[in-house]
């Protein structure tokens, strides 16, 4: 089961791939995750990544490809893995396809959620997130039990440096000139599936689900 989710940020990718992960049991390879880790720690990656996510654009496709290569090579991969802001541009979604051919594995679907501009803006500025198990929140609709602090895990929920009105507009313009073209890439290798991201967070997991598991 090797699943990736696509969709312009504020799709519900990371809501999905939570209960995803919990239902079929396999690892959530979110590269925003891994970047945001990064840059908890303080390590070299981080630095490089925080400039280019602060202003909304893309790190460089060859950090990202080498840190994704590593983790799919990972022992916990086996059963399968749930790919989630991966890839985001064509020449990642071609790298990836070597990555698995040389694994001699294979993408089982493409998860594509669609959404308008509108509820995405308005999805992004009041989103917080956990710091510490990244639990995705909103101000309006999926509020915390107690204001700032996890209810999965008792972490910090805060407001990504870039989910800011001027960083999401670009977020949103990046993806549509340089992610939106892998909706046409899957499609034409059969390899995708659309559906509508404002179905509520239950209806759009059942029909995600439905759609994995016919593949199988
Ligand atoms: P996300 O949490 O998926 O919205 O990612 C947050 C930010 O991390 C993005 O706006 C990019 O700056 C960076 N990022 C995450 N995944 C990728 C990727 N596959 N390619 C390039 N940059 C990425």
């Amino acid at each position: 089961m090797n699943i990736i989710l696509l969709g312009p940020p504020g799709a519900g990718k990371g809501t999905q791939a939570e209960l995803l992960i919990a239902k079929y049991n396999i690892p959530h390879i979110s590269t925003g995750d891994m970047f945001r880790a990064a840059i908890k720690e303080g390590t070299s990656l981080g630095v490089e990544a925080k400039g280019y996510m602060d202003q909304g654009q893309l790190v460089p496709d060859e950090v990202v490809i080498g840190i994704v290569k590593e983790r799919l090579q990972k022992e916990d991969t086996q059963k399968g893995f749930l790919l989630d802001g991966f890839p985001r541009t064509v020449s990642q979604a071609e790298a990836l396809e070597k990555i698995l051919a040389e694994m001699e594995r294979k993408i089982t679907v493409t998860i594509n959620i669609e959404v308008d501009s509108d509820i995405l803006l308005r999805r992004l500025t009041g989103r917080r997130v956990c710091r510490n198990c990244a639990a995705v929140y909103h101000i309006e609709t999926k509020k915390s039990k107690i204001e700032g602090v996890c209810d999965h895990c008792g972490g910090e929920v805060y407001q990504r440096t870039d989910d800011t009105p001027e960083t999401v507009s670009n977020r949103l313009d990046v993806y549509k000139k340089q992610t939106e073209p892998l909706i046409d890439y899957y499609a034409k290798k059969g390899l995708l599936a659309t559906f509508k991201g404002d179905a509520g967070i239950q209806v759009l997991f059942a029909n995600i689900c439905e759609t994995i598991e016919s593949k199988q």
